[in-house]
């Protein structure tokens, strides 16, 4: 979560290399106390999913406690912060801390996800609707808490830093996102509840009878499809132009994986892309999920027992990081060329595919 925050704050290459250590625990300091201050402030009075009062909110997961499990070795996992080599991030994470967010309670925590963080529905056929909307609905809420935290951030970076333009523009654009994101918790709140079944369309799933070295659950917004054409353009901040995700999961169990794509029912945006998705092989759509989640994503988690020479994989801290970054927003019109172009799924081949036979936990 707080990563994501700091990529947007605009840290260049440049900046980042020429960190010397003092100014690493300078700069860390500063960022830790804004942090701080601003996770007391983004915080809710109650709960977002049953809206009781919460003085004390649940440290809840978003990849399923029992999927980290079967990665860890004594506890401990690797995070994405290992590949993407930002100054201040912790080099392994333990089971309570990886990926979390804190705006529901215990109670809701402990119930309202109950089907789909369960290991044995993945010995069936496919998840169940409801369970895809357990997984959206988690999906979103993370989402929510991380831009409430950004909201809150930008404030306090304008305060401190006076630099008021700037941030007011990233505060409107996470506002922007997280209305959208409430719109989406509604509709899979709803479907959790739904004696209908059509509530979310499943493009992907597959059973690997092998166990993942990475574990993976969030809502994803593509930037182009497997032949260049535009899912999202990201870059367009018109107030009715609206970002639509979507929800990919990879689960290893314990001696078996499984791997899914999902979006609300009745998206079409997605279409083409699911249609050409679809064409690939077993081995082709693997390896574009794995590039998926290394370009586009900062929360992914790594079996501790892992080759360590695979983490120094330079193309694969090249994917891993060029790309977060280059989602800063900008104001030049060729920003959705250059993304598609970091973002190009054809470019898959490059990095190590992680969910092949390969690099499985043994
Ligand atoms: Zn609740």
């Amino acid at each position: 979560m707080d990563k994501v925050s700091l990529l947007k704050l605009g840290l260049t290459e440049d900046e980042k290399n020429t960190f010397d250590n003092k100014k690493k625990v300078e700069f860390s300091k500063r960022l830790g106390s804004l942090l701080k201050v601003s996770r007391a402030d983004a915080k809710n009075d109650e709960c977002f999913i049953c809206e009781k009062e919460c003085s004390s909110f649940c440290n809840s997961h978003s990849v399923p406690k029992f999927c980290l499990q079967n990665i860890s070795v004594a506890g401990k996992f690797y995070h994405s912060g290992n590949l993407v080599d930002m100054p201040m991030l912790d080099k392994d994470k333990g089971l309570g801390e990886a990926g979390t967010f804190k705006i529901i309670c215990r109670d809701c925590d402990s119930s309202v996800f109950s089907d789909y963080e369960n290991p044995e529905a993945y010995y069936q056929e496919g998840p169940t609707d409801k369970m895809l909307a357990q997984i959206a609905m988690k999906n979103h809420l993370k989402s929510i808490s991380k831009r409430q935290l950004e909201i809150q951030l930008y404030k306090n970076i304008a305060k401190e830093f006076d630099n008021h333009e700037m941030m007011s523009h990233m505060e409107a654009i996470a506002s922007t996102d997280l209305k959208e994101y409430i719109d989406e918790f509604k509709y899979a709140k709803k479907a959790c509840q739904s004696k209908w079944d059509n509530n979310y369309y499943l493009s992907y799933f597959e059973s690997i009878p092998y166990v993942f070295p990475i574990a993976f659950q969030n809502n994803i917004a593509l930037v182009s499809d497997l032949e260049g054409g535009t899912i999202n353009d990201i870059y367009n901040h018109l107030s009715d132009y609206v970002i639509k995700s979507v929800h990919i999961c990879v689960f290893p169990l314990e001696n078996h994986s499984v791997v899914m794509m999902f979006c609300r029912n009745g998206e079409n945006r997605y279409s083409k892309f699911f249609k050409q998705f679809k064409k690939l092989s077993s081995e082709e759509k693997l390896k574009v999920i794995n590039y998926i989640i290394f370009s586009y994503s900062e929360d992914y988690y790594f079996y501790k027992g892992i080759d360590q020479d695979i983490l120094g994989n330079e193309n694969l801290k090249d994917v891993a990081k060029t790309t977060s970054v280059s989602v800063a927003d900008s104001p030049f019109a060729d920003s959705l060329t250059a993304a598609k172009e970091s973002y190009d799924l054809n470019k898959r081949d490059t990095i190590p595919n992680f969910l092949s036979e390969t690099y499985k936990v043994v």
